[in-house]
């Protein structure tokens, strides 16, 4: 098969487009027939080998958020048949540890993933096990949108949803909110009922938030956003941030909040390295709270509310797989609004 590998960490330009062996599915796993595979800052991390270096061997392929058609089964594989379109999700569970026996790989410590541990969807096929292939209705959902959809709606549903339990009415500021990640926390949150203050890098980007319903858009080169913040909420502050930029934001994120407010986090994009003064803590009883992809069951249920066409998912540009490294490029650039999509060769 076709496949976007690299064979050592480095700048963009270790990507190379190859001829590899197609994987064979194992008892349990399935090999799909990759149709669309969009980007993720995650692959640019593990491209670089910074800030870890999940693959134990070279050639190694991307990508985590897939969507593709089933093209075979394994030994031992109930849940699927050949030709279902499906959606990958993304954790590889070890399934034997208290976390995953409860409904919680997504915090197994044992765990992989796709595209990072294992080869992923930068390629013609990839194999993975038959539970992570979740199918959807390929009438309602493009093969583009499914796989848009994949990661970023289920790491924000996580954070907003389930960890910090965002309620009807309540205020959350949305950090970068033209990323594929912040688009997908708008969605939700605006799902939930909330208002959403959003921050991104262009009065262009602030503009196209509003239009996605975002009530309030800040410009954060322009404006120091925990100051606008506090004037559009007459001082009181957001009962929730969406954070996943860290460093560049952190300390203002902690001072946005209200008094009880809920900061959570899925990542630092900026840098994970953040100072606050603790006095904001427990002055006013704050709540940090770590957040990290999600469970397949929130999956399913993410899943079949994108069949009923509650979530819209944004797509900047859909590109031929051998242009990934130019895709690769926009996102390190902050070039984009919403996901960069890659199409594999029939
Ligand atoms: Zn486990």
């Amino acid at each position: 098969m076709k496949a976007m590998v690299f064979h050592e960490y480095g700048p963009v330009d270790v990507l190379r487009y190859e001829e590899v062996p197609t994987p064979k599915p194992s008892s349990g796993e399935v090999l799909m027939r990759v149709r669309a595979t969009a980007l993720n800052q995650a692959d640019i991390m593990a491209r670089k080998g910074h800030p870890y270096r999940p693959n134990k061997t070279f050639p190694h392929v991307l990508g985590a958020d897939i969507a593709g058609e089933i093209a075979e089964v394994g030994p031992d594989v109930e849940e699927v048949e050949v030709g279902m379109p499906v959606v990958a999700y993304g954790t590889l569970p070890c399934g034997r540890c208290e976390f995953c026996l409860t409904g919680e790989p997504n915090v197994c410590f044992r765990r992989g993933y796709l595209g990072a541990h294992e080869w992923g969807g930068y390629a013609q096929y990839m194999k993975l096990p038959a539970p992570n292939a979740v199918p959807f209705d390929p009438i309602k959902v493009s093969w583009e949108a499914a796989a848009a959809f994949n990661q970023v709606y289920l790491t924000a549903w996580h954070m907003l949803v389930t960890r910090a339990g965002l309620k009807p009415g309540e205020d959350v500021l949305i950090h970068a909110v033209g990323s594929g990640l912040g688009m997908a926390g708008l969605q939700i949150a605006k799902y939930m009922g909330a208002r959403v203050f959003g921050t991104a890098g262009s009065d262009e980007k602030c503009e196209r938030a509003r239009e996605m319903g975002a009530e309030f858009a800040i410009n954060y080169r322009k404006q120091d956003f925990a100051e606008e913040v506090r004037r559009l909420t007459e001082k009181r502050g957001v009962d929730v941030v969406f954070e996943h930029t860290g460093k560049d934001t952190w300390d203002g994120s902690v001072r946005s909040l209200v008094r009880m407010g809920r900061l959570v986090t899925c990542g630092g994009t900026s840098g994970y390295d953040v100072a606050t003064s603790v006095a904001y803590i427990f002055h006013k009883q704050l709540s940090l709270i770590g957040s990290n992809y999600g469970t397949l069951q929130e999956f399913h249920t993410l899943v079949r509310l994108l069949d009923r066409g509650v979530f819209a998912p944004v797509i900047q540009e859909v590109m031929p797989l051998k242009e990934a490294p130019r895709a690769q490029v926009l996102l390190e650039e902050r070039k984009v609004f919403g996901k960069l999509i890659l199409i594999p060769e029939k």
